[in-house]
């Protein structure tokens, strides 16, 4: 809403009159559906990285109080530009009504602007902005009645965090103050609860929580401001399936559900619920991936079990085939699954074949982790699919070449996938050392010291050092990267690390496993080359990735029909790449 808050990230801007032509489009496209679209209105204050030109930028806050995320130190805005954000607040808001939007919702929440303002830690001003509880009212009074000045009866509501989760951040008692005290003044005709802090890496989790957090969990903090207020209340945080949020609904929690990534998994949920075909829909996971996680790294998001999204101009809607061939797909993990659903879609004949009893490749293991139980939910949302297609689909067949010429297809998929790799350990027949896959599968005895070599710094060794301390065993989590969750979305490794904490595991950083000696473990510093000795280590669990299974890729060599090579068998990375590279060739076949 105000030039201090951009950034050269690619987000919305509503601070001078050439949005209104871009905001009329998104208006537009939106109502042509049937939709409503709101305006949010934000400025990150000093909850941002701020970057321009590749450089830090100066930030602006209420007072000049520390970021604990971001490290900023902001600058204590002056009175003058106090009063102009005001003013801008007013006239971005006038911008989306003449675009042709529905509604204008402030951003209070998650510690940027707006709720420092509201914060007597974050705002230590002594003018009229600061101070007494009805001084750190007027930023947003004033700028909700600059809103209404230039919207009239439009629409206006307010997002708030129903606690920023954060020692320094807005509790609950206060943000319930504020919400009274704006139905008191009738200022808003709704308030949309969240929750948590951009501020804060604790507070920052509940931005975008990760699978692992419980459903609809800020529903009970959100009726108490409906209670509290009398106004319509909106909530959202891990409220993924319409069961959920109707559930959400019924317990008079709130008046409406927010769901972002489970319409960016599923844009037809809405129209499916409607439909009673609840079965149909592809439920959100909590991954963060490609979400939230292609955002942070500045990409378009995306979702891993829908890589259309944010690719719709570049590759556009699935068409049907005008040849159907017969498509033998190898390997029913999520690559060769989402193959053969894609496929199949376009009119293919497909046979989906898969060495083990079950579909899903290594997403199987993966659910087996503490608190990834949902990372069964992409097997079990591609077995649905199927499930509606006319696939034939053969378990326990592994195909090899005699296979191939039998059932003579006119394309071959392999989906083969990947099996752990295990680096020398030396002096290995002398200690006991173990596979994370063998451990995942609970074939293996483990002593009451474990520690954990983790070259893949992702979910596998967190997970599993979660696991195993859980079940009584001491645990150190030796990660050959900086931190334990190098690989991961932050959201989802902060939880995760905080997690770690409580179980008191340890963490070595930095460390590569080198050889063992009885109940000795040897691990080198990554950069230092400094030897890291551990003591009374029973047992030591490999986490250290995979290498990809390529037997039946050679023993296709030469065939004179198409092969294609999708996921971990080409080279061993997540289920995101597994899923995206099934997807494009069932496309394109
Ligand atoms: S990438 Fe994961 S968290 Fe994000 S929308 Fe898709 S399933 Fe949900």
């Amino acid at each position: 809403m105000h030039a201090s808050g951009l950034s050269d990230a690619p987000d919305l801007n509503a601070s001078d009159d050439r949005c209104i032509p871009g905001y009329a489009a998104i208006a537009k496209a939106v109502h042509k559906h049937g939709g409503r679209v709101f305006g949010q209105l934000s400025h990150p204050g000093k909850a941002t990285r701020r970057i321009k030109g590749g450089m830090r930028a100066v930030t602006f806050a209420p007072s000049a109080i520390p970021d604990n995320r971001f490290h900023t130190m902001p600058r204590e805005m002056p009175l003058d530009m106090v009063e102009e954000l005001v003013a801008s607040c007013g006239m971005a808001a006038r911008r989306l009504a003449e675009a042709g939007l529905d509604g204008i919702e402030i951003v209070a929440s998650h510690g940027m602007l707006f709720a420092a303002f509201l914060n007597a830690n974050a705002n230590v001003r002594t003018d009229r902005y600061g101070g007494s509880f009805e001084n750190r009212m007027r930023f947003l009074t004033e700028c909700l009645a600059a809103v209404r000045a230039n919207v009239g009866d439009m629409v206006v509501g307010m997002r708030i965090s129903a606690d920023e989760v954060e020692a320094d951040g807005l509790h609950k008692g206060d943000v319930l103050t504020v919400c009274k005290e704006l139905a008191r003044t009738n200022a808003l005709d709704y308030i949309n609860t969240t929750l948590g802090s951009m501020t804060g890496p604790g507070g920052s989790i509940h931005v975008v929580p990760p699978m692992g957090v419980e459903n609809a969990y800020v529903a009970p903090q959100a009726g108490k401001i409906r209670a509290v207020t009398g106004l319509p209340v909106f909530v959202a945080g891990r409220i993924n399936q319409p069961q959920i949020a109707e559930q959400v609904l019924r317990a008079g929690f709130a008046d409406m559900c927010g769901m972002t990534r489970a319409m960016i998994t599923d844009p037809d949920m809405p129209n499916k619920a409607a439909e009673k075909r609840l079965d149909d829909i592809r439920a959100c996971i909590g991954c963060n991936q490609a979400c939230i996680g292609h955002y942070h790294a500045g990409y378009s998001i995306s979702c891993i079990q829908n890589p259309l999204t944010g690719r719709e101009h570049e590759l556009g809607e699935l068409t049907p085939t005008t040849y159907a061939k017969t498509i033998l797909v190898a390997g029913g993990g999520p690559a060769g699954m989402r193959a053969a659903v894609t496929a199949a879609e376009r009119g293919h004949r497909v046979i989906l074949c898969e060495a083990n009893r079950q579909l899903g490749g290594q997403a199987l293991l993966g659910q087996l982790l503490p608190d990834r139980a949902e990372f069964g939910g992409l097997v079990t949302n591609l077995e649905a699919e199927i499930g509606k297609l006319n696939i034939d689909v053969r378990r326990q067949t592994r195909v090899d070449r005699a296979l191939v010429e039998m059932l003579a297809p006119d394309e071959i998929i392999v989906a083969t996938g990947a099996k752990p790799y295990e680096p020398p350990v030396e002096g290995r027949e002398d200690g006991h050392v173990v596979g994370a896959w063998s451990v995942l599968a609970g074939g293996v005895n483990l002593g009451s010291s474990v520690l954990i070599a983790d070259w893949r710094a992702d979910w596998i060794g967190m997970g599993l050092a979660e696991m195993l301390a859980l079940a009584g065993h001491k645990v150190q989590l030796a990660v050959n990267a900086p931190h334990a969750g190098y690989n991961l979305q932050l959201y989802v490794r902060d939880h995760w690390m905080a997690k770690l904490d409580n179980l008191g595991i340890t963490v070595i950083p930095h460390a590569r496993i080198y050889g063992v000696d009885g109940t000795t473990a040897y691990l080198v510093h990554a950069l230092s080359g400094n030897a890291v000795v551990r003591e009374d280590v029973d047992t030591i669990v490999l986490a250290t990735g995979h290498t990809p299974v390529t037997t039946l890729e050679k023993e296709l060599h030469g065939l004179r029909r198409p092969v294609h090579l999708a996921g971990d068998c080409l080279t061993p990375r997540t289920v995101e790449e597994a899923l995206y590279e099934g997807f494009l060739i069932g496309r394109s076949i």
